[in-house]
């Protein structure tokens, strides 16, 4: 009886996508595998499928970004939904409106998504409290960016079978970085060992508490890495200066050709943009054979469109 109550439970439930911490590996998975589908419909000459028609996507960015958002729009556009761009540099925001009274606005015109992107933790999380559409977090302050990584980890595990047992490094500003969170959490979760490398200034606070291993020293475990994740140094969330010169930081935690020499021969190198070229990558390894950056674009359209199907079935099996 247990038993087939399990297997009639459906495999995704959630109306909102906030953060992975909260996913349990079954549904990471879930996600991947939805993505794998909708993959092919990005392969066919009638680059379309039904699932959304009808249905209203807001795309609504208090902060820039040109890869999540563009892809969003695509995705949205690929499942036949219809799709609204709203900046903050647009809209009424820039005239004092709250986020609350923005979104409600918008949902009173009938949107069924919100995709959500702004700078303060949490912020799609007290959306998803306070309006009827989905939410899925687009990237909030320091805290998750649940579909960088989960096309991260669909882009590991495309190319080398499953993330069971892999060593991933993450390099450079962890401590302002939405991506190391999310990655962190759904890279554990599929049963990789994640390093956190970067100055100690640039290390959360409490990192002890987290799933993960920490090392200030790029040189210490390039060698036995299967995959590394460069970071952006987020210059425009940081107070002061964590390092005393980007020279010096690149010597040390910059990904060069010389140290590209001591990798495993097939590590993947990733990078979620944008790209300070020279500065925590040289433009040679950033362009390299190991190199699987545009990769992860092209699978973050697939993962997204799964993220969008996902949570809108979701809200249809609650009516
Ligand atoms: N695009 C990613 C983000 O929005 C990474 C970055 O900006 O460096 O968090």
């Amino acid at each position: 009886m247990a038993l087939m109550r399990k297997s009639r439970q459906p495999k995704w439930n959630r109306r909102h996508l906030l953060g992975l911490r909260e996913l349990t590996a079954e549904e990471i998975t879930y996600i991947l595998d939805t993505a794998e589908g909708f993959e092919q419909v990005s392969r066919r000459s009638v680059k379309k499928a039904p699932p959304l028609r009808g249905k209203v996507v807001v795309n609504l960015f208090f902060e820039d970004s040109t890869r999540t958002r563009t892809s969003f729009a695509l995705a949205a556009n690929r499942l036949s939904a219809d799709i609204i761009e709203f900046t903050k540099k647009s809209s009424s925001v820039s005239k004092g409106e709250t986020l609350l009274d923005t979104a409600r606005n918008l949902e009173a015109m009938g949107i069924d998504i919100v995709v959500v992107r702004h700078g303060a933790g949490g912020a799609a999380r007290l959306l998803s409290r306070n309006i009827k559409a989905c939410v899925v977090n687009a990237g909030d302050g320091f805290c998750e960016h649940p579909t960088q990584a989960l096309l991260d980890v669909y882009t590991i595990r495309k190319i080398k079978g499953s993330l069971e047992g892999l060593k991933i490094a993450i390099v450079g500003d962890i401590a302002h970085s939405r991506v190391a969170r999310s990655d962190m959490w759904a890279m554990t979760k599929l049963g990789a060992e994640v390093i956190f490398v970067g100055p100690p200034t640039l290390m959360p606070g409490q990192v002890n508490r987290l799933p993960v291993k920490v090392s200030h020293s790029l040189d210490e475990v390039i060698e036995e890495v299967d995959v590394v994740n460069m970071l952006r140094i987020q210059f425009e969330r940081l107070g002061g200066n964590p390092f005393p010169s980007i020279r010096e930081y690149s010597h040390y935690f910059g990904l060069t050709v010389d140290r590209m020499k001591k990798t495993k021969p097939d590590i993947l190198v990733m990078h979620p943009g944008p790209i300070n070229r020279g500065l925590e990558m040289e433009s040679e390894v950033a362009d390299g054979g190991n190199s699987v950056i545009l990769e992860q674009v092209t699978n973050g359209l697939a993962v997204r469109m799964a993220v969008l199907f996902l949570v809108n079935q979701a809200a249809a099996m609650e009516k």
